[in-house]
């Protein structure tokens, strides 16, 4: 099944029937005519360069585990922001809220992930089903866990309740600058690693493709917003504070006449947590592979309870096709179990997908992973067959976000 733009923006852009000039139907049109045609979705998607995401989750990792409400972490969204100003994402912001009280502790880790079920089916977190083998899961809170002594003293400090920020630039669109898609990934982590892969890997492809998009050849015609969300680990305060702080304001042009409008009518939010590590199921007796799985895939969840649901799933099988189109190593598949991540507080206003390695219910839940929110989570355990499913999941976004954006290069 195929979901062409033309009917997903008919579906996303509810009431309008939109006229977008795009990558598929260029390609699509010059196979008929013979007519050799650039498509600008290839050329974009072919900028994402492996060094270029791993240098980028390498630099996150110089602020250790990023947890909020510490110094690191106001370090962490400072470096961001003069990131995203150097690929001329000029036009940086913030959003500002109060974290109070402090957040309940996380949960102690389980001693170490004790295989747990094996063969029984349980339901878990966002309607999934754990099946086979699986782990406990929880978060550590031990600083003797982190065995490298220098990032245990950089991720000493403990968080303080207060002031909160995050930070976003926005793509400007040339014909619709009053719409735009919102591409987000939280940049806290916790657990004493570095939080490479949960979530520097999901941040730095958000930056990447604040960078690609930022060229000054590159046009949208519809708007595209990039946002690096605070607070996800304490419960997605960063995700909420925008929904409440923003969501009346969009569409309006302020001042008035400007043609300039603060917060452009939500199209779509397509989140990004955790990208990496694909690597299967728990063995019997609790370790792991230690390679990509081969069948490894990005996933691509909505959620069938929410109230935006059909036009969701409608965009999750849309940036399917992208990926089965210009995706150059790993496929895509989609679930509809979307859950615990920040396009949750915005999926009954509007179609909100997330992209990650795994399900986070049936796989993530169950404890596919070993290193998240553990002192694992560190730079040096990934591969490049890890650090290139990440790189797949960019070209994914990459391009359904620029067709649906309607992109030309100049
Ligand atoms: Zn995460």
């Amino acid at each position: 099944m195929r979901w062409n733009v033309l009917a997903v923006l008919g579906w996303v852009v509810a009431g309008s029937v939109v006229t977008a000039q795009t990558g598929a139907q260029t390609a699509a049109s010059a196979k008929s005519t013979a007519e050799p045609a650039v498509d600008p979705v290839e050329v974009l998607v072919s900028r994402l360069e492996l060094e270029k995401y791993k240098a980028t989750i390498k630099g996150l990792t110089q602020f250790g585990d990023r947890r909020q409400g510490t110094d690191r972490n106001r370090a962490a969204i400072d470096w961001i922001e003069a990131q995203l100003k150097s690929y001329g994402c000029a036009n940086t912001e913030r959003i500002r809220y109060n974290l109070e009280p402090p957040p309940p502790r996380p949960p102690a880790a389980q001693a170490p992930n004790p295989v747990i079920a094996s063969g029984e089916v349980r339901t878990g977190v966002g309607g999934s089903r754990y099946r086979g083998i699986t782990r406990s899961t929880g978060v550590n809170t031990d600083p003797q866990a982190q065995p490298d002594a220098k990032l245990r003293a950089l991720n000493s400090q403990a968080s303080v309740p207060g002031l909160r920020e995050e930070v976003y630039c926005t793509k400007i669109g040339t014909t619709h600058p009053e719409e735009m898609y919102i591409v987000g990934a939280h940049m806290d982590g916790h657990g004493w690693g570095e939080a490479a892969n949960d979530n520097g890997s999901g941040t730095a492809l958000v930056m990447e493709l604040a960078r690609i998009f930022s060229n000054p050849a590159v046009q949208t015609e519809r708007s595209i917003r990039f946002v690096l969300w605070n607070n996800e680990e304490t419960g997605l305060n960063g995700a909420r504070a925008y929904v409440e702080q923003r969501a009346a304001l969009q569409g309006r042009e302020s001042p008035a006449g400007s043609g300039k409008y603060p917060e452009p009518r939500w199209l779509g939010m397509i989140q990004h947590d955790m990208m990496m590590w694909d690597h299967g199921m728990p063995r019997a007796d609790g370790t792991f592979n230690p390679e990509q799985r081969p069948e490894a895939d990005v996933n691509i969840e909505f959620q069938s309870t929410a109230k935006m649901s059909d036009q969701a799933m409608k965009l999750a099988f849309f940036f399917r096709d992208a990926n089965e189109k210009y995706a150059t190593d790993y496929p895509a598949a989609v679930g509809q179990h979307m859950t615990n991540t920040d396009s949750t507080p915005f999926m009954d206003l509007v179609p909100a997908i997330s992209l990650r390695e795994n399900e986070r219910g049936m796989h993530t839940g169950a404890g596919w992973n070993p290193t998240w929110h553990q002192p694992t989570d560190v730079y040096a355990t990934f591969s490049d067959k890890d650090f290139r499913l990440g790189l797949n999941a960019a070209q994914t976004t990459l391009a359904g976000v620029a067709q649906l954006a309607g992109v030309k290069i100049k």
